[in-house]
């Protein structure tokens, strides 16, 4: 008897490193699909799954502005490198027989579909996996902003911040320290009081008052995504 899943609609963040491996630059298509099963097993639920991908493994707006480029430029580099992602990410589910949408902040036609909300709502409803490409669509952000951006945008009942190497957040980090702490829950004021890793301030802010909760939960064990909608993951719930 498997039990209900906790949330129906829930938006999926992951860093576009998380799609790098070891490897250190772009994309790791055993990475990509494995994913992609994750995805899958929570689609089985019967989850209705919006995605937002990074796109750190390829371009990153501040690491182009520290090299002298404009920053507005190498940000909307930055926003394309995140189309590149959804694409793999698309491709991925896709070979895993779910139907699954980009749909890019900036309009691109002929690589995938413009944003419109209703449209994007109607693909949820059918059962479509939506991944929100090219962020919000502005430089300056990040696509956690667009992950919280969109979240609330479809109604989703939680932002799911899937994470390599931990399983929630700490008071300290776990890696060095030894006494490090995981919070079970903790209140968004208290992560941007202390400045915890979760997601940038303009995202938590975003989720706060919309009282949309965060969930951060590991990205790298199997079944750790399945495990929050089927309620025996470990994580850590900012609300
Ligand atoms: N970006 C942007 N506006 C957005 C989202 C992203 O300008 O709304 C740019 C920004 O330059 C950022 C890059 O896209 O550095 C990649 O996104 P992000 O750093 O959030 O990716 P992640 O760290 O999650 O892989």
């Amino acid at each position: 008897n498997t039990p209900a899943p906790a949330y129906k609609r829930v938006m999926l963040k992951i860093s576009g490193e998380a799609l790098m491996g070891d490897q250190g630059f772009g994309l790791n298509p055993p990475i990509v699909e494995r994913i992609a099963r994750e995805v899958q097993s929570v689609h089985d639920l019967g989850v209705e799954i919006c995605m937002v991908i990074g796109g750190g493994n390829i371009f990153r707006g501040l690491q182009g502005s520290a090299q002298g480029m404009e920053r507005t430029t190498a940000d909307y580099m930055g926003m394309l490198a995140t189309v590149m992602n959804a694409l793999a990410m698309q491709s991925a589910l896709e070979g895993l027989g779910i139907f699954t949408r980009v749909i890019s902040a900036i309009p691109m036609d002929q690589v995938c579909e413009p944003y419109i909300r209703r449209r994007a709502v109607r693909h949820l409803e059918k059962g479509r996996v939506c991944i929100f490409a090219a962020g919000t669509g502005n430089p300056y952000f990040t696509t956690d902003t667009a992950a919280a951006l969109r979240a609330n945008e479809m109604a989703c009942q939680a932002i799911l911040m899937g994470k390599n190497g931990v399983d929630g957040i700490y008071d300290k980090d776990p890696r060095t320290n030894d006494d490090a702490k995981r919070y079970d829950e903790v209140t968004y004021d208290e992560v941007l009081r202390k400045n915890l890793k979760v997601m940038d301030a303009a995202a938590i802010a975003l989720a706060r008052d919309n009282d949309l909760p965060v969930i951060v939960f590991p990205l790298d064990v199997e079944g750790g995504f399945r495990g929050i909608l089927a309620g025996n993951g470990t994580y850590t719930m900012v609300h």
